[in-house]
């Protein structure tokens, strides 16, 4: 429940033709750490990623937690794409609210973020495929999520491990 099924460094790593081939349809982006850092910066890499994914018919939305309206509204409106807030993530409401708007089925839809407890538990609870990137910067601002990194560093860990057994 707490593995994505996929772990990359960020998302400009993520090759979009693996997500075709998966039959991905549709991305629920995470904002904070996964689209821009703690200085709300959205960088030319990512802002060209997520224009690739829509020209090769991927459509995206983003589902933050965040009850700051002008930070997401920003970040969405230079990617053209809908937004969702207060989306009390792991809670799968907001997901539902998104597979709504993308009007594709749980299998068709990948959840992108830097947070097991959040974004990728969530996209597991609603039945998404999930991708885990590292957080953009090492420090996060917020008090619980500095109390969630160290147990999330132990999920990748064992995460990769498995993989690694596995192999
Ligand atoms: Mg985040």
């Amino acid at each position: 429940m707490f593995y994505p099924n996929k772990i990359f460094n960020k998302i400009e790593d993520i090759d979009i033709k693996f997500l075709k081939d998966l039959g991905i349809k549709g991305v629920i982006l995470d904002v904070d750490n996964t689209l821009i850092d703690n200085s709300k910066i959205l960088s030319e890499d990512k802002y060209n990623w997520v224009m690739s994914l829509k020209e090769n018919g991927i459509n995206a939305c983003i589902l933050s937690n965040t009850i700051i309206k002008d930070k997401v509204e920003e970040v969405a409106n230079k990617l053209d794409i809908k937004y969702f807030m207060f989306a009390k993530k792991p809670l799968s409401g907001g997901f539902k609210r998104c597979k709504k708007y993308l009007n594709l089925n749980s299998s068709e839809i990948c959840v992108i973020g830097d947070q097991i407890f959040t974004d990728i538990l969530g996209g597991n609870i609603t039945k998404m495929y999930t991708i885990y990137v590292h957080p953009i910067s090492p420090k996060d601002c917020s008090i619980t999520t500095t109390i969630k990194r160290p147990l999330e560093k132990m999920v990748v860990k064992s995460y990769l491990k498995r993989m690694e057994d596995n192999k």
